[in-house]
């Protein structure tokens, strides 16, 4: 059994453009070995917005160097991008984007979202690439409900939805580049819950309701995430009270990580480089919307 090593909370709140109020959960730019494969979490709400005629959100940004998943609780999340990708997503919906060799988007409130306004919560996570995939083509994954798969925990404990990953001989959609499980859960009241997580894996789950206590006494509720030993195989917990839990563990990836805004590379040369290359226009640009 893996024993938690610690309990991240939020690092501090911020807007990311004028729609995504987040807290910053973890960072590349702190001893980013912690959390490998993964590189950030903002958990955006939950909160409202109200009504407006203008969507709200994040202009056209780059990224290189890794991908960002999008994972939407409540509200809409539009997205375009210079590969070609982009939709909207809703309430149990994902974006993966693969920024890898370069890619400019676009992030912003649905329309029809941003018209009727309401409740908001979101989860924008950032995965690393190993250094030979670094380079490799960007892409995007729009990923609907009924594409991501439900499994049923055992005792009547809750429901797994398997977004990347395998449980019970059960594939999420999601293509990664490293082996990694990013599940939804949905846990219940007076469960003992044994989840399985790999020997030499990182086991970070974000808490976004509910509470849960650890083996070792520690409770952890909204907006924490225990951090588990990469030692030793699967998670215990009992849960306090219904929980919805966003579960990632993911084969580290032991590699230097230089990272500058949007940009996460291995070296200094190889972030110079990409904004040289995000300057020039080498990632691309939005196609003009069409009617
Ligand atoms: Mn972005």
């Amino acid at each position: 059994m893996k024993t938690v090593s610690f309990i991240q909370r939020n690092a501090g709140g911020h807007w990311v453009g004028d729609g995504f109020p987040v807290r910053n959960m973890f960072s590349y730019n702190d001893r980013p070995e912690r959390f490998s494969p993964f590189l950030m979490l903002d958990y955006g709400g939950p909160t409202r917005f109200e009504p407006t005629t203008k969507q709200r959100g994040v202009g056209q940004h780059p990224h290189r160097g890794f991908e960002t998943v999008t994972i939407v609780y409540d509200g809409e999340v539009s997205h375009r991008d210079s590969s070609g990708g982009g939709g909207t997503i809703g309430p149990g919906e994902v974006q993966w984007m693969t920024a890898a060799a370069g890619i400019v988007h676009e992030e912003y409130h649905g329309e029809r979202y941003a018209k009727e306004g309401g409740p908001f919560e979101m989860v924008q996570l950032w995965v690393n690439l190993p250094a030979r995939d670094k380079m490799a083509a960007p892409g995007y994954q729009g990923i609907t409900r009924d594409q991501i798969p439900e499994v049923a925990l055992p005792d009547g404990a809750g429901t797994a939805r398997i977004i990347a990953g395998e449980l019970q001989g059960t594939q999420g959609p999601a293509h990664t580049f490293t082996p990694m499980q990013v599940w939804d859960l949905r846990l219940k009241a007076g469960h003992t819950v044994t989840l399985p997580a790999a020997d030499g894996h990182t086991t970070a789950p974000l808490v976004l309701r509910g509470r849960l206590r650890l083996e070792d006494g520690q409770e952890v509720g909204a907006a924490q995430m225990p951090v588990f030993t990469r030692d030793g195989q699967d998670v215990r917990f009992e849960v306090l009270e219904d929980a919805t839990v966003l579960w990632l563990t993911g084969e580290p990836i032991d590699e230097p990580v230089v990272g500058y805004g949007p940009f996460v590379m291995n070296t200094e040369a190889e972030i110079h480089q990409a904004f040289a290359d995000f300057q020039s226009g080498k990632m691309g640009r939005i196609a003009a919307a069409t009617a």
